[in-house]
């Protein structure tokens, strides 16, 4: 397979119904050809074959893994051939994030291209030249993603608005939204919606990069319509809130179970446009108003954006939380704010007095705030004191939920919940998940309050507006962030013992690492085990992003190689979370790079230890 060829891989949309043939509800996906037949086609075929199936499958013997640097052909089997002779990462960039959440589909485009290669196809003693190719059967492509809100995302190629800290502007160039026709987006979208399996949350292909407004497609209506009549499930739609009229709410509510993520920023008008460049900010500010009125429930969003000074910042964000909190939203939501080099090549803002200066104002405005006010990323909010982080203590109750109906209060410990005594934020979390997914009417809870035990009980049908089940789930209860599982740490174990390491490199992040290291100290899983944690930089995102899940092959490759020259030895094993490669469960990075490029370019196993993406 030719790989330094630069994949054009588009989903191509589906022909209009009227030119479909009989059965054919196919997606349609594009091949790029070379002008002339490549030099070495039949030569290399064979090694790109195997180095495209590495990419998506482990050989294995006798059960164990095998590591696999070349091969011979059965004709030849004199000669080894290196699978991976200059360059391990054989890949190039990838231009559509699809190649990431199902490589699959690029395998299947690079096999045929290849091969494309080295024959021409026939039809009737005649040579066809093919430009794309469409599946079978749709169906068995269907992976479990973000439900109906998921589907509309396909759809949200395109903004009104230009907002001073864009995060779409900030994506790597293959994230980026790249509209189309917006009548093909729509038969696309309901290509999706017809092979949509509700109950399971089935679908094909999860929408890939950060949604823009979906309200300001043209046809946003008609495919809300059309979910509709696909699924019962609450929509959830993330709008800057310029598109929020009287006319829009009203057809909304037409559309119900609908949730809303307002991207507010700022209350007042004149901050908003500047911030956002809305024409018309009042349209946004009037819609919280508005949206409560209709009983449309709905959170919150603010960027505290730190120009032209953080005093200004935060000054608007304190009169913007209580402008929200007075219209009674389910939370409201304040993003740190964060870009990449993408965005600037250059520092923007002095990061730690910025994020800093954010959160002692969100942890002094909860005192007099009635919604939960949640920071993001929830992990910053602890790191600092490990202890925290596992600490099965609310930090807000959402109003009319059934925990709030039932007197739990943000800072309340929570001691048992429906007679089980709970050891943890993690397990807390699963359990009231449980709950929530129950027939059970009522749930004893058991609570300290200021050093005391509180006997609640909890009815679990028993809520009102702006809660809103189908959205938010652990019966109205917000915690900082999702805690840190101990059950990782025995995947790491398991990893360990597997490999047979008595020397491993762990590769956290920032805000993991302090909460990581107390639970290794308090567990003692690991002694007699050289144990050695390191934090990779995010060299490839930059700018002030510092999130591990954002972390790939790249700046693993690089911790590594430090870690190397500090000349404590060689690691038998290297370790990493599974969650920055964990997007489409293939084991790719957001470049679509393959964790296993580690084993390849440095000759250390490298093992992902589960995890599900466990930060809020
Ligand atoms: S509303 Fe969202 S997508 Fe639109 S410009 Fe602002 S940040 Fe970007």
């Amino acid at each position: 397979m030719s790989t330094s060829r630069r994949p054009s891989f588009k989903a191509l949309p589906g022909p209009s119904p009227p030119e479909r043939g009989g059965g054919d509800r196919g997606l349609r996906f594009s091949l790029s050809r070379p002008p002339e037949p490549a030099p070495h086609g039949l030569r290399e075929m064979f090694a790109g074959h195997l180095r495209e199936l590495l990419d998506l499958l482990t050989p294995t013997c006798r059960g164990l893994d095998v590591r696999v640097d070349g091969f011979r052909m059965l004709n030849h089997p004199e000669a080894v051939r290196d699978l991976y002779p200059e360059d391990p990462t054989h890949r190039a960039e990838i231009d559509d994030p699809l190649e990431v959440y199902e490589p699959r589909l690029g395998y299947i485009r690079r096999l045929i291209e290849s091969l494309l290669d080295v024959v021409d196809l026939e039809y009737g003693g005649r040579i066809v030249r093919v430009d794309g190719f469409r599946l079978k059967d749709p169906r068995q492509w269907l992976v479990s993603g973000g439900g109906a809100a998921d589907i509309l995302a396909h759809a949200a190629t395109r903004c009104n608005l230009k907002c001073r800290f864009c995060y779409n502007d900030g994506g790597p160039p293959p994230f980026r939204p790249r509209p189309r026709d917006p009548d093909l987006e729509y038969r696309d979208v309901l290509t999706r919606i017809e092979h949509y399996v509700p109950d399971s949350g089935l679908g094909l292909f999860p929408a890939a990069g950060g949604p823009c407004e979906a309200l300001a497609h043209p046809r946003a209506m008609e495919m809300l319509t059309e979910l509709r009549s696909r699924t019962g499930e609450t929509i959830r739609i993330p709008t800057n809130g310029s598109l929020l009229t009287p006319e829009t709410i009203q057809a909304l509510t037409g559309r119900r179970p609908v949730f809303l993520d307002v991207s507010l920023n700022s209350s007042s008008p004149a901050r908003r446009r500047w911030l956002m460049n809305d024409p018309r900010p009042e349209t946004a500010v009037e819609s919280l108003a508005g949206l409560r009125e209709a009983g449309l429930p709905y959170s919150v969003v603010i960027v505290p954006w730190p120009f032209p000074s953080i005093r200004i910042m935060l000054e608007d964000l304190e009169e913007t939380v209580g402008f929200a909190d007075r219209h009674e939203p389910a939370f409201i939501q304040i993003s740190l704010p964060g870009y990449s080099r993408f965005f600037s090549d250059r520092p923007l803002f002095d990061h730690d007095r910025v994020w800093e200066g954010i959160k002692e104002t969100v942890l002094a405005l909860r005192e007099r705030t009635a919604c939960p006010l949640i920071l993001r990323p929830g992990l910053y909010e602890e790191y600092q004191t490990p202890q925290a982080v596992n600490d099965p203590r609310p930090i807000g109750v959402i109003r009319n939920s059934p925990a709030d109906r039932g007197g739990l209060r943000a800072g309340d410990r929570i001691v048992k919940l429906g007679g089980l005594a709970v050891q943890g934020r993690p397990q807390t979390r699963t359990l009231l998940t449980t709950l929530h997914r129950s027939e059970l009417d009522r749930v004893p809870v058991v609570v300290r309050r200021q050093g005391r035990p509180l006997e609640l009980e909890f009815d679990l049908r028993d809520y009102d507006y702006p809660y809103d089940p189908g959205t938010v789930g652990h019966l109205g209860i917000v915690f900082a962030c999702a805690g840190l599982p101990t059950a990782w740490l025995e995947n790491l174990r398991q990893v360990v013992t597997l490999h047979r390491a008595a020397t491993v490199l762990l590769l956290t992040s920032r805000l993991v690492r302090p909460a990581l290291e107390d639970m290794i100290r308090s567990h003692g899983f690991f002694s007699g085990l050289a144990l050695h944690l390191r934090v990779p930089e995010n060299g490839y995102f930059g700018g002030n992003v510092f999130m591990g899940d954002l972390l790939v092959v790249e700046d693993f490759v690089r911790a590594v190689r430090a870690f190397l020259d500090e000349g404590i030895g060689r690691p038998d094993l290297i370790a990493i979370p599974a969650s920055p490669f964990h997007l489409s469960g293939w084991g790719r990075d957001l470049r679509g790079r393959v964790y296993k490029e580690l084993d390849r370019r440095l000759g250390i196993p490298t093992a992902l230890v589960p995890c599900d993406p466990i930060f809020d």
